[in-house]
């Protein structure tokens, strides 16, 4: 018992030793990133596999959020808010303790370099038991019950930095939960007794709104795949890329301004 407790206390300062180095060194060094960034979050990196051009212009031409934007962030903290408080120390600390029954951590800090590239985020669920990581889940807040290949990016990279972190992501699996806008401030999603986030059903629907949630395994060569295409823009060794479809142009609000809209 003694050993293991040994075990798992050097584990975490391991994993906290190689994070804050990680993070330092970017923040401390000179850029050599687009826009002077010292690291890439993972959510600008989901964004990217919707367009780059939309990023890039979010950068140099920043707009106000809208408020449906605003209503998703809420939404968003009422769930995070049904998490424990605790230090990032606290969290892998308790990360790696063995139990029966997975433990969910909201908004677990994540950091790791990849070919030099420092990337961060927060991950919305993360299910650990014993230093492995059971699940990670994701939710969104939209205008349509829809998976899409931004949404797969983004748990997928949460994964893997969990896996580089030094988190066993041999078994992990992720879950996508996707909301009706309306259904940000539900005082069921609140109170954590929404029935989707049993993670024990595929839909739900009731009176105000209703969400949908699936599971899939972590591919980790895909998601090393994507992410290696996403930082040769940050690294400026490709331009920024278009939307591929009218649609999204049609939807961005950088449509008037960008030169690649096909709206
Ligand atoms: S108009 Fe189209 S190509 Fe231009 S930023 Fe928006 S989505 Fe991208």
């Amino acid at each position: 018992m003694e050993a293991e407790l040994l075990r798992q206390a050097a584990l975490a300062g391991d994993i906290l030793t190689r994070y804050e180095r990680v993070v330092r060194a970017a923040r401390s060094s000179a850029s050599t990133l687009r826009f002077g960034r010292h690291t890439v979050a993972v959510s600008s990196i989901a964004q990217q596999f919707y367009c780059e051009k939309a990023v890039q212009l979010g950068i140099e031409r920043p707009l106000a959020p809208t408020q449906e934007m605003r209503n998703g962030t809420t939404g968003h903290e009422a769930v995070a808010a049904l998490g424990v408080p605790m230090t990032h120390e606290e969290a892998v600390s308790q990360a790696l303790v063995e139990r029966e029954m997975p433990l969910c951590i909201y908004e677990f800090r994540i950091g790791w370099q990849h070919n030099g590239v420092t990337v961060t985020g927060f991950v919305d669920e993360a299910w650990f038991r014993g230093g492995g990581v059971d699940l990670v889940a994701e939710r969104k807040f939209s205008g349509s019950l829809g998976v899409y290949s931004t949404y797969h990016v983004q748990a997928g990279l949460y994964c893997l930095g969990l896996g580089q972190m030094g988190f066993d992501t041999s078994s992990t699996l992720y879950r996508i939960n996707v909301f009706k806008r309306e259904c940000y401030n539900c005082e069921k999603l609140a109170s954590g007794d929404c029935t989707i986030l049993s993670g024990e059903t595929a839909s739900y629907t009731c009176e105000r709104g209703s969400c949908i949630s699936q599971s899939f395994p972590f591919d980790r060569e895909q998601v090393l795949n994507d992410l290696d295409w996403a930082l040769q823009f940050w690294t400026g060794e490709r331009e920024a890329q278009p939307a591929t479809s009218e649609a999204r142009c049609r939807a961005c609000r950088y449509k008037r301004v960008c030169d690649s809209s096909r709206a």
